[in-house]
C-alpha cells in the first residue's frame, strides 16, 4: 500500500519557509483509488489519476479539506460508469448536501446526470467503523474539532498508518492510535505555535503544548508526521515541537513523498 501526500498545508502558500514542502490544502492518495481529504492538493493529479479515485474518505467538511471534491466530481463525470463514493459521517455529509451540493454553489451530482446514474454517492461511515476493500483497511477515528470530524487509520498487511484530521485535545485519538498493529507513522495536525495557544484552542487544533499534553504516558513506537502547519509559522512550531517531544520521532510531512506500508 501506497500513500501518496498530495498536500498538507494549514492554509494555500507560495512556500518560502523552511518546514518542508507542505504543498496545497490537505489530500493523501491510497494507492491508485482511495483518496483522503480533497483538498488544494488533489491539483496535482492528472485526468487519468482523478478518474481512477473509487473512494474519498472525510475528515469534516471545511474547506481546505474538501475545495476539490465538487470540481473533481464533475471532470470526472464522463471518463467513469461509477459514482464516486464519498464516506464521511452523517453529519458532515449532511453539510455538503445543505450548503454545497444544493444546486446554488454547486450542482447535486447525488442526482446527477441521473438519479439512477449519479456522479457521486454519499456514505454515511462514523467513528469506530472500518471499511475494507482489496487487503487495506480505512477505521474512523475520533477527532475534536469545531464542526463534526474525525481521523482515519489506513493499513494493510504489511503496517498501518493514521491520520488526525483536524483535531484539538483528544486523548481518545491516541487511545485508539496507540494500540493499532503495525503502526508505522502517525499524521498529526499541528496547525499553530505555541504563542497562539488562545487560537489553537478557539479554533479546535493542535498547537506543540496540547499535543505534549496528550501524549504525556503514551507508548507508541511511530514516527509523528506534522501536517496542517500555518505557512508563517511552520519553522516556528516544529522547533517547539522538538522542545516539547524530545524523546519522539518527527519530522514535517511533505507534499510530494509516498509512504510505502
Ligand atoms: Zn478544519
Ligand atoms: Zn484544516
Amino acid at each position: 500500500m501506497n500513500v501518496r501526500v498530495l498536500g498538507c498545508s494549514g492554509a494555500i502558500s507560495s512556500g518560502g519557509e523552511d518546514a518542508g514542502d507542505p504543498g496545497g490544502t490537505t489530500a493523501l492518495l491510497v494507492d491508485h483509488d482511495i483518496m483522503i481529504d480533497a483538498g488544494t492538493g488533489v491539483a496535482v493529479l492528472s485526468d487519468d489519476e482523478l478518474a481512477r479515485i473509487d473512494h474519498v474518505f472525510l475528515t469534516h467538511s471545511h474547506l481546505d479539506h474538501l475545495a476539490f471534491l465538487p470540481l473533481m466530481i464533475d471532470a470526472v463525470g464522463d471518463a467513469r460508469d461509477a459514482p464516486l463514493t464519498v464516506h464521511a459521517s452523517r453529519a458532515t455529509l449532511d453539510i455538503l448536501q445543505a450548503h454545497i451540493f444544493n444546486n446554488l454553489i454547486w450542482p447535486d451530482f447525488t442526482r446527477i446526470p441521473s438519479p439512477d446514474a449519479p456522479g457521486v454517492r454519499f456514505e454515511a461511515f462514523e467513528t469506530g467503523e472500518r471499511f475494507m476493500l482489496d487487503g487495506r483497511t480505512v477505521t474512523a477515528l475520533p477527532a475534536r474539532h469545531t464542526v463534526p470530524s474525525m481521523g482515519f487509520a489506513v493499513s494493510s498487511a504489511q503496517g498501518c498508518l493514521a491520520f488526525s484530521g483536524d483535531t484539538t485535545t483528544n486523548p481518545a485519538f491516541w487511545a485508539a492510535v496507540c494500540v493499532l498493529p503495525g503502526l508505522r507513522h502517525v499524521i498529526v495536525e499541528t496547525a499553530f505555535p505555541d504563542a497562539q495557544i488562545a487560537l489553537a484552542h478557539a479554533a479546535h487544533h493542535y498547537c506543540p503544548t496540547l499535543i505534549a499534553d496528550d501524549l504525556r504516558g503514551v507508548q507508541m513506537n511511530a514516527e509523528l508526521l506534522i501536517s496542517h502547519l500555518k505557512p508563517p509559522h511552520g519553522a516556528q512550531i516544529l522547533k517547539e515541537l522538538r522542545a516539547a517531544l524530545p524523546h519522539v520521532s518527527l519530522r514535517a510531512l511533505r507534499a510530494g513523498e509516498v509512504l510505502t506500508l
